[in-house]
């Protein structure tokens, strides 16, 4: 196994990590550990080549710098990226060769489970390494996050519908829902229960009918779901759906959902508050799950306290942004970037 230095330019230390016998190809990139080690996922994707899976693997460990700075969490920001088919390229050597890497770093990078992971990869991840969390098993295992993931997302939701229509009470109101997989079906069920009208939409049929059953949800198609009316959309499948194609056609008034990297570029932020769109910034909404996966990282004892705990100081942080966004009559994503910077520098001096 091969580890190089990759040059770039705004982040700690990134990692090309090669090896022949077991055909990895992949990259571990690590933005900051300025509050802590650098956490983030693992992820495995068919990318076109190594340059896409670079850039994929900057963008994502620079946002993971951003999510566990809002969530108050003691942990940079780092990811990791495997070049590949999941369902065709993957092997136990394979992974067994990434866990030996992530070991060399000595703990300067913790991952987790993404997207082409399931928590059994990880624990074969974790048979050469002790720096990988979100485990089924183990003494302070955390398990799936995407409970709390939701739960997170939903009191994004109450806060921005606070803000936006004066009452955190979801009854009656129209939420549109893009993706029913892990987060979105438990972001469902919080929804129904506290009375919300569904409108959903998913490319797995079974995901949709679930939905339906459970929930009464309307379906609509996956090319619908952008501009059906309703008065919040929460965006819970994939990134950059919040786009100068998408936002003049959207017929809601807020949106809080969790996806990562919902915006597509940083003015799309400026260009659905333009629209008097009030948009809850998804590395706040979504800080559940890393809420959840650094009870492990941390060997947090008392884990439902503590996670119950984090999630109020998180809902605080999304009120806040929520409130000098609104007396500075700027984009909340604008304000969500400085609240982080401000921790970082504080964190530093
Ligand atoms: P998932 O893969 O379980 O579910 C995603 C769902 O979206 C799938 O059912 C898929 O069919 C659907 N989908 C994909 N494209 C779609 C489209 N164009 N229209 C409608 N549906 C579509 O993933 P997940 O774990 O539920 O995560 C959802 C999002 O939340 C992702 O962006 C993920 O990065 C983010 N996120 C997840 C967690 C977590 O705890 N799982 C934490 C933070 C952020």
């Amino acid at each position: 196994m091969e580890l190089t230095q990759i040059e770039t330019q705004d982040h700690e230390q990134v990692l090309r990590v090669r090896d022949a016998d077991s055909g990895l190809s992949g990259i571990i990139a690590i933005h900051s550990t300025q509050l802590g080690p650098a956490a983030g996922g693992l992820r495995m994707r068919s990318y076109a080549d190594e340059a896409a899976a670079l850039e994929d693997a900057l963008r994502l460990s620079r946002g993971m710098t951003f999510k566990n700075a809002a969530a108050g969490l003691p942990l940079g920001g780092g990811k990791a990226v495997i070049i590949g088919d999941p369902a065709r390229d993957k092997t136990p050597e394979m992974l067994a060769t990434f866990g030996r890497a992530v070991e060399a770093l000595g703990g300067r990078y913790w991952t987790a489970e993404d997207m082409g992971m399931t928590p059994a990869d990880m624990a074969r991840v974790g048979t050469e390494t002790r720096f990988v969390a979100g485990l089924a098993d183990g003494p302070f295992a955390s398990g799936d996050p995407s409970p709390v993931t939701a739960r997170g997302i939903f009191n994004a939701i109450r806060t921005t519908a606070r803000h936006r229509f004066g009452s955190s009470d979801l009854a009656g109101l129209r939420v549109a829902v893009q993706g029913l997989g892990h987060v979105g079906l438990h972001l469902c069920d919080l929804l129904h229960r506290a009375g919300a009208e569904l409108i959903v939409s998913d490319l797995n049929d079974s995901a949709v009918t679930e939905a339906q059953a459970r929930f009464a949800a309307r379906v609509v198609a996956p090319e619908a779901i952008l501009t059906v009316e309703a008065e919040i959309l929460a965006p819970c499948a994939i990134g950059a759906v919040l786009n100068e194609v998408s936002i003049p056609d959207l017929r809601v008034q807020a949106v809080a959902g969790g996806a990562n990297n919902q915006l597509a570029t940083a003015g799309d932020g400026a260009r659905l508050h333009a629209r008097g769109i009030l948009y809850a910034p998804d590395f706040i909404a979504n800080g559940g799950g890393i809420i959840n996966v650094a009870t492990e990282i941390l060997r947090i004892a008392d884990h439902p306290s503590w996670v119950a705990e984090k999630l109020g100081e998180l809902d605080a942080t999304m009120d806040r942004t929520l409130t000098r966004a609104a007396q500075r009559g700027v984009s909340p994503n604008d304000v969500a970037e400085e609240i982080v910077a401000e921790r970082l520098r504080h964190d530093a001096a």
